[in-house]
């Protein structure tokens, strides 16, 4: 389709992966109706722009007189993560406005900026003052954005300083989440982790329109009350990932192909996928809780272990010893994998997840049952949709694990007790293909968003 043709757009990812996975697949969905793109990155965690040639990527330097980046000194991977994005934000503002302003120059065609809803402070004042449109990608789920609006609300009604007696309460303000759903995290700068969610709901409202990872049937009345709330147009044009011009052959490595032919080996259904994400991590002693539920469940697992994932230790030195070599070809711990393909395959028949939105969608399109333990902001959110809203799922909650639970529940969900939830993936999986369709709603939400971005003027701010 050759609709963008000769105009550009601009992207500016936030730098975890999370994140970048969703913009370098809109990237590719923008590619395909014929726009160019140009990705602004981060020199913190800068991705290989080989494995993306249909893109140009622009590093922003970092902005340390001293010379040396902030983002990779030691004490980083130790902080917590809303310091971290507090770090970022600061690191990169004024960079951004330079390489913004060096790249609308350089290209006359420029029609507007995407960018993640967490940059909003670094982009807001850089696009304005270039007379540039602003579209803000939000790479969680509709539901989720809905709870951040609300947390002023919240605020206000002292629900953020929960007290442990009212966790299962129902929070009328924001059916169906109970107070332990609200979208918080565990920081030493609570104040700062308000700031950025606000700020991105404030962000959104103020810009020329906002782009969705989701489809309307999937999340219709949290579309329909942020549709409510804002002024702006909302496209929910996903799942990304399952448009055609993101299904694409993988490349594989070798570890990739271990793990496939050590799938091919098991039962239909049979295979617990255990991953936490690309942030999370967890103490030593709930990856002991984790591994004696798993082995005791006396299902096969293939579970991703990051390095970093268990504190304080590089990788498996944790378990006790002679434990991996014991679960033999039973379980299989590997360190990341190819996680689209792994949910595809036939024998997985369950995704214990930390219901990261990435991770939540691609099961759903996968028609893969869920095991929830969610660990921070939107994962609350997330899960109490996957197990109240969509039934498709398990609640395990983190704070209750212990290897009796983890064992009860797994048995069950890969059970006959799982099967109300089996048949609900399968409808919500065809729902999803449905909605790609030529006549579906994510695909005329895409024709709506590609006239809309075409009648921008190339670098110049509409009335
Ligand atoms: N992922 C992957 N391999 C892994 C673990 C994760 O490819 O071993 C991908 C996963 O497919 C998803 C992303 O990493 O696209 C994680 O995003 P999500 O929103 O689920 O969680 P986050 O990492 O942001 O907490």
């Amino acid at each position: 389709m050759e609709e963008g043709k000769g105009r550009k757009i601009i992207m500016f990812p936030l730098p975890f992966v999370g994140h970048f996975n969703p913009m370098i697949q809109l990237a590719r969905i923008f590619h395909h109706r014929g726009f160019s793109v140009t990705i602004l990155h981060t020199s913190f965690n800068f991705p290989d722009p080989s494995h993306y040639p249909l893109f140009t990527f622009r590093t922003i330097p970092h902005n340390n007189a001293g010379g040396e980046d902030p983002m990779t000194q030691p004490d980083v991977s130790s902080m917590d993560l809303v310091a971290f994005i507090r770090l970022l934000r600061q690191t990169y503002a004024e960079p951004f406005r330079q390489s913004l302003a060096a790249e609308v120059g350089r290209e006359k065609t420029v029609c507007c900026l995407v960018y993640d809803a967490v940059w909003v402070r670094n982009t807001e004042v850089a696009a304005e003052e270039l007379g540039i449109r602003r579209m803000v990608l939000i790479t969680q789920g509709v539901a989720s954005f809905c709870a951040f609006a609300a947390l002023p609300l919240l605020r206000d009604k002292n629900y953020l300083h929960i007290q442990a007696s009212r966790l299962h309460e129902l929070v009328t303000e924001v059916p169906p989440l109970k107070v332990k759903d609200l979208p918080v995290m565990e920081t030493n700068e609570p104040e700062e982790f308000y700031l950025i969610a606000t700020d991105m709901v404030k962000g959104a409202n103020s810009s020329s329109g906002v782009i969705c990872n989701t489809f309307e049937d999937l999340e219709r009345l949290s579309l329909m009350d942020i549709s409510s709330k804002s002024q702006v147009p909302i496209f929910p044009i996903g799942p990304f990932h399952k448009h055609n011009d993101n299904v694409l052959p993988t490349t594989k490595n070798i570890e990739d192909h271990v793990t496939t032919n050590w799938l091919n080996k098991q039962e239909p259904e049979s295979v617990i996928y255990v991953s936490f994400g690309s942030l999370a991590d967890i103490e030593e002693k709930e990856l002991l809780k984790i591994a004696w539920g798993l082995r005791n469940s006396e299902r096969p697992f293939l579970w991703v272990v990051r390095p970093g994932f268990v504190r304080g230790t590089e990788w498996l030195e944790a378990l006790p010893s002679g434990f991996v070599e014991n679960i033999g070809q039973k379980g299989k711990f590997v360190k990341w994998v190819n996680q689209l393909e792994v949910l595809a395959h036939s024998a997985v028949g369950a995704f214990w997840t930390h219901c990261g939105w990435n991770s939540t969608l691609e099961s759903i399109c996968e028609g893969v049952p869920m095991i929830c333990t969610p660990c921070f902001t939107d994962q609350f959110v997330n899960a109490r949709y996957i197990v109240d809203v969509w039934r498709i799922g398990i609640e395990l909650e983190r704070t209750k694990m212990d290897k009796k639970e983890i064992e009860r529940v797994l048995r069950s969900i890969i059970s006959k007790e799982g099967d109300g939830i089996r048949e609900m993936c399968s409808e919500l999986k065809e729902r999803a293909n449905v909605c790609l369709r030529k006549d579906g709603s994510s695909s005329k939400y895409l024709d709506k968003l590609v006239n809309y971005v075409m009648s921008f003027d190339s670098n110049a701010l509409a009335s």
